[in-house]
């Protein structure tokens, strides 16, 4: 698997030096995210809206150790016309715009392998366009939204538009590590990256009310914390998006059979 460059391993020191672990040593008390600075941490944000598309309350979730390592599993090539776009590039694109808007507080690395990996992320190659575009599937510690692991499957199709491949999937990745990272729920505004439907073309970055969200969630700590402090206790699995496509927006530049895994 090629490797990214943008998804590096935080080196101790560099960590120090941004301060990120500074909550893990020397018995800081570390908060509860997500309550303790309440919802309104930064405003405005989605926190406590309810999901139009499952009628359910927004929940925020969190992981307590950084960096959070991502797999790469199954991937695709988009190759129509010699194009030759691969998956895992487009999808880090996506994902790192998480990482992008924080500053570098939040950060992600590549995990050294599946088993290991706190967030995978697949790709399945389908005959034909789905009416799902993606899912992600979050273990979580059921008492306090703590995740502790994450199953992003990313879809794409014979047929598929360059523009669908790497324009509108790009905003699917980034839109499910939204969920892997830090929401059960859906933004109402479809401005949005977290909104609850999106067309399959169109790229989307993430918005103030995105950032506010996430920055709540973590009460803006990306931080590891002590095994001393973790919590443990029953988890369960939930799938917390199916994202449905929203139809393209413009008309698309569609092929025939264009990606291979
Ligand atoms: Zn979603």
């Amino acid at each position: 698997m090629k490797k990214s460059s943008i998804l590096r391993p935080v080196t101790a020191a560099s960590a120090i030096a941004a301060g990120i672990f500074a909550a893990s040593c020397g018995g800081v008390s570390v908060p509860t995210f997500g309550t303790t600075c309440g919802l309104d941490f930064k405003s405005p944000n989605y926190a406590a809206d309810t999901d139009q598309s499952t009628g359910k309350a927004n929940t925020l979730r969190w992981w307590d150790e950084f960096p959070v390592s991502v797999w790469f599993g199954s991937s695709a090539t988009y190759d129509p016309s010699g194009a030759n776009i691969n998956s895992t590039d487009v999808i880090t694109a996506g994902i790192v715009r998480w990482v992008t808007a924080t500053g570098g507080r939040l950060q992600l690395s590549e995990a050294s392998s599946e088993d290991s990996a706190d967030i995978t992320i697949d790709v399945v190659i389908l005959s034909s366009k789905p009416s799902t575009l993606a899912t992600t599937i979050a273990t979580v510690v059921t008492s306090t939204g703590r995740v502790t692991k994450g199953r992003i499957t990313l879809y794409v199709w014979n047929g598929m538009s360059q523009q669908e491949f790497a324009e509108g999937f790009k905003a699917t990745a980034g839109h499910e590590m939204g969920h892997a990272l830090y929401l059960g729920g859906h933004s109402n505004q479809s401005a949005d990256l977290m909104y609850f439907s999106k067309p399959s073309n169109v790229d989307k970055n993430v918005s103030t009310r995105d950032f506010n969200t996430l920055e709540t969630a973590y009460c803006g700590l990306y931080i590891t914390r002590s095994p001393a402090s973790r919590e443990e206790g029953p988890t369960h699995d939930e799938t917390i998006c199916r994202l449905p496509d929203g139809g393209t927006e413009s008309p698309s530049d569609s092929g025939k059979v264009i990606v291979s895994g």
